[in-house]
């Protein structure tokens, strides 16, 4: 049996491998064109693309797909065999560098938001080498992006390319204006938290709102919650430890670093966290995790629910992205340094981190709306949506003795006066881990918390990428126009806390003094995705990604088209499919259970003794004509719905849908609360969290 070392990586078309398969000068041309930029010659990429398919057949790949992350959020592929004919009856194995750079899937079937001219339908796939390709179900996968006829970005991996390139260079900038470290490139790293709950597949299936929306559209709580505390890195099933040791092993064949894997806080629900990478990357491996979750679970008889809230009343899944910059020679740049020089520099980092934040809230409001993480954000278990930073105590206290040219004191001891010549050295922060902030400082990495499980971590990458990096070009305009450099930073440093502290809260953000206060303070609070989109078009946020070259105005408004019309649509499947529920099984399987208690000996003589309806059949009989009424008044709105532009549809799900779903399920939850299990007809919260 191979070990970890000897297969981690083994089906990935790495360093390592196109070191040993490529020719010197091919080899060093694709390695100049991956540090430098710039574009591959065709005979460079037929000769790599030969060595690719060779491995790949070598290993047992029939096909090649382009593999890319259209705005769907899941990732797409169109399966090519590597056959050509030769004469009538032999084929020959053959991949053009050509088919390596370039494909040409129909972009009419992927959502475009109007980019995509009716006449020319075509869109591009192009080859990003930054991401390795790999071997996945017996196909050559490569990474790609995707792109409309003109050039139009039609996926979330190409703003991410652009968004890394733009952080580099205005951190670049930054960076030359501190003593000469040897750094020549700047990019971000990330390492994402996973989390899913598990359900028995024969129950899932048995469960159409799981199988056609993710989640639960009904469904009584069970009478054992998540109140025992007694789930969080509890002991894992045989089961679920047989399900986990085949995940990890198949994310360490593609070079996905998995390295924890937990309970979490909810009955049924996990955790899995990678060592994290560079940020593309990570958003690659993050894609590639949850498909792999959702196919060896399916092998070990599970279905793995990545919906950001599968259960009402129980914990949804998130997703942590931790978020940093690191150097090409290694130096985190959020790490507190250990010189007054470099914590000179990284004070400018996070001060840069906290004007971003502050100034574009909305934008990464919106860049973690979605009608699934609608049911988490400011329900008492993710972050409020509001967002804040967190620091800590000590960060803080630092922050404000540079606002106020006052003495540090940490303790009697150590006290300075914080001038940037004389920045005290201070502990990496590990004290507070405050779970309830949205964007929470932890010692040398920020962890954005908002991001619902589905999520893509693409959109809320280059959002930040793109709004640190617009910070960084303000700073460095401001530094290398000035004289006194010491002097510059220092009042830049001050007046960059001054406005923009009022981001920083240190609390418990799951209290209603806090949305209070952060209402005070001025901070948005978007609560549904219908109130965050209009962010991705703001006048300000324009200015910003076509400033960068991340968007253009028109890729931006297909953006915020796209929002809208995913949200309604969402909403619209789960109202159409908890309608039918209702009316084709739980209306007539109450019907049912009430015909048989009046049919029930014992029963009738009880009626005919008291004269008067049994109490029972009386609830039974009210509440199922009032899930029947509300039922038909929610398929009439949703025909009204019908009618409206997205725009006004979305809206109509947040005021009208959603509360009338809301009703509808109430009813549903009562009846199956006092209707007999055996006329149940489908399996309940306590079949479906217990029973792994
Ligand atoms: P937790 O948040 O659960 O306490 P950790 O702090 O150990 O967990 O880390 C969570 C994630 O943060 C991991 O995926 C880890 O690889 C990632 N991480 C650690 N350092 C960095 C960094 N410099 N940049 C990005 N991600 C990081
Ligand atoms: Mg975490």
């Amino acid at each position: 049996m191979k070990t970890i070392p000897e297969y981690f990586g083994s089906h990935v078309f790495n360093d390592e491998v196109m070191q040993k398969r490529l020719p010197k000068d091919i080899y060093k041309r694709l390695k100049a064109v991956l540090e430098e930029g710039g574009s591959l010659d065709l005979s460079v990429a037929n000769v790599v693309a030969n060595a690719m398919k060779d491995w790949a057949v070598g290993l047992g790949a029939t096909h090649y797909t382009h593999w890319f992350q259209p705005m769907t959020g899941v990732t797409a592929e169109k399966h090519e065999s590597f056959i050509n004919p030769k004469d009538h009856s032999h084929v020959i194995l053959e991949f053009s560098g050509k088919e390596l750079i370039k494909g040409e899937p129909d972009a009419s079937s992927f959502p475009n938001g109007g980019l995509r001219a009716t006449f020319e339908a075509r869109g591009y796939t192009t080859w990003d080498p930054t991401s390795f390709a790999f071997i996945k179900d017996q196909t050559l996968c490569i990474p790609t992006a995707f792109c409309s006829y003109d050039g139009s970005a039609l996926d979330k991996k190409t703003p991410l390319l652009r968004s890394m390139e733009v952080i580099n260079k205005q951190a670049m900038r930054i960076i030359k204006l501190f003593p000469d470290e040897g750094i020549t490139h700047v990019t971000t790293t990330v390492g994402v938290e996973q989390e899913y709950f598990l359900v028995d597949k024969k129950l899932y299936e048995k469960r159409p709102d799981l199988v056609l929306t993710g989640r639960t559209l009904l469904g009584a709580k069970p009478t054992r919650g998540q109140e025992m505390e007694d789930h969080y890195f509890g002991m894992i099933s045989p089961r679920v430890s047989a399900f986990m040791k085949e995940v990890d092993e198949e994310l360490w064949k593609l070079g996905i670093f998995a390295k924890t894997e937990h309970k979490e806080v909810a009955p049924a629900q996990f955790e899995l966290a990678p060592v994290f990478t560079t940020t593309n990357i990570a958003a690659d491996h993050n894609q590639l995790t949850m498909e792999v979750l959702q196919k060896v679970a399916d092998r070990h008889g599970f279905a793995c629910l990545l919906h950001e809230k599968p259960f009402e009343g129980i914990n949804g899944s998130g997703k942590h992205n931790n978020w940093s910059l690191t150097t090409n020679n290694g130096i985190n740049l959020l790490e507190p340094g250990k010189t007054p020089q470099k914590n000179a520099r990284f004070l400018l980092m996070l001060t840069a981190v906290i004007k971003a934040v502050d100034e574009y809230q909305g934008l990464l409001r919106v860049s973690v709306a979605s009608a699934g993480n609608d049911h988490r954000l400011g329900a008492n278990e993710a972050p409020p949506a509001v967002i804040s930073i967190f620091l800590g105590d000590e960060l803080t206290g630092i922050l404000k003795a540079i606002e106020n040219d006052a003495d540090y004191q940490k303790d009697c001891e150590h006290s300075m006066t914080i001038g940037v010549d004389a920045i005290p050295q201070f502990p990496k922060d590990a004290t507070d881990r405050n779970r309830t902030s949205p964007f929470a400082f932890t010692g040398n990495k920020f962890e954005f918390r908002m991001l619902g499980s589905s999520l893509s971590v693409s959109c809320p990458n280059y959002i930040l990428n793109t709004i640190v990096a617009e910070a960084f070009r303000q700073f460095a305009d401001y530094l290398e126009a000035g004289h006194d450099f010491e002097h510059d930073l220092h009042q830049l440093l001050k007046d960059t806390i001054k406005k923009h502290k009022r981001i920083i809260f240190n609390g418990n953000g799951y209290t209603d003094e806090w949305i209070a206060e952060a209402k005070e303070r001025g901070l948005l609070n978007l609560a549904a995705t219908p109130d965050a989109i209009p962010y991705y078009i703001t006048d300000q946020n324009i200015a910003l990604f076509t400033r960068h070259g991340i968007f253009s105005e028109a890729e931006l408004k297909a953006r915020d088209a796209i929002q809208y019309e995913t949200y309604s649509k969402l909403i619209h499947i789960e109202a159409a499919t908890m309608i039918r529920m209702v009316m084709q099984e739980i209306h007539p399987a109450v019907s049912e259970y009430e015909q048989a208690l009046l049919q029930n000996e014992v029963f009738k003589a009880k009626i005919y003794q008291s004269h008067q309806k049994n109490q029972l059949l009386q609830e039974l009989s009210e509440l199922n004509e009032k899930l029947y009424s509300n039922t038909e008044a929610l398929k009439n709105s949703l025909r009204q719905m019908e009618q409206a532009d997205t725009k006004t549809a979305a809206l109509f799900c947040r005021d009208h849908i959603i509360p009338q779903m809301n009703k509808v399920r109430e009813c549903a939850d009562s009846l199956e609360e006092i209707t007999a299990k055996k006329y149940w007809p489908y399996p309940d919260y306590t079949d479906l969290l217990y029973h792994l």
